[in-house]
């Protein structure tokens, strides 16, 4: 729900209705446009992927991509995502793209209030089937389960780590890491990942 009384799938709605008004259908991009290469980021709307050279889409809703968007908390990698964008849609270089003061940041500092918000919206059987999927010490075992870390920096190292381990990852695959500095826009390499493409 948004903070407006008006539901916000109604909201959606009128906008898709603004959004056909005004782009030509047959500018969008339709096909899907072939490519090598996906970045694994944040969900964080302030990751502006233009700071790496992904277009916003044009106003008459063009512009199309080749790189594979993969966003979720921290830019964690989805093994699915991994696996389907490898071995059908030709992905043969990934980017992990973390940022400073994410959510995953304050996950880890404030992994209690997800506790209490948790106590407070979950009824005793769902929470007590939470607590025994992620196991005791439930505080400690819940930030390793979130993934929630301190650092982008050495969570981006750690996250490529993990990446090239998977027994499905091929060895000549590169897995760069990157850091998105918001205040300044500026991406650092952490890991450049042709370094250790192909290493035994
Ligand atoms: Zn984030």
């Amino acid at each position: 729900m948004s903070d407006s009384s008006e539901p916000w799938l109604d909201a959606v709605l009128q906008a898709n209705a603004r959004f056909r008004e005004r782009i030509r259908p047959e500018g969008l991009p339709v096909q899907r446009a072939p490519g090598t290469v996906a970045v694994i980021t944040c969900m964080d709307p302030r990751v502006n992927l233009e700071a790496i050279g992904i277009p916003q889409f044009a106003a008459d809703g063009g512009g199309n991509s080749a790189i594979r968007v993969i966003r979720t908390i921290g830019g964690m990698a989805d093994t699915r995502s991994l696996v389907i964008g490898m071995f059908l849609a030709g992905v043969r270089e990934f980017a992990v793209l973390m940022h400073t003061d994410c959510g995953c940041c304050l996950a880890y500092s404030r992994v209690g209030t997800i506790m209490e918000n948790m106590e407070k919206r979950l009824d005793p059987d769902r929470l007590r089937a939470f607590r025994d999927t992620v196991g005791e010490p439930f505080r400690e075992n819940l930030r390793t389960w979130l993934k929630a870390f301190e650092d982008p920096r050495d969570a981006v190292q750690q996250e490529v780590a993990d990446i090239r381990a998977l027994p499905f990852m091929p060895r000549d695959v590169a897995v760069h890491g990157l850091v998105y500095e918001l205040s300044s826009g500026r991406v650092e390499v952490v890991v450049n990942g042709y370094e250790h493409a192909s290493e035994a």
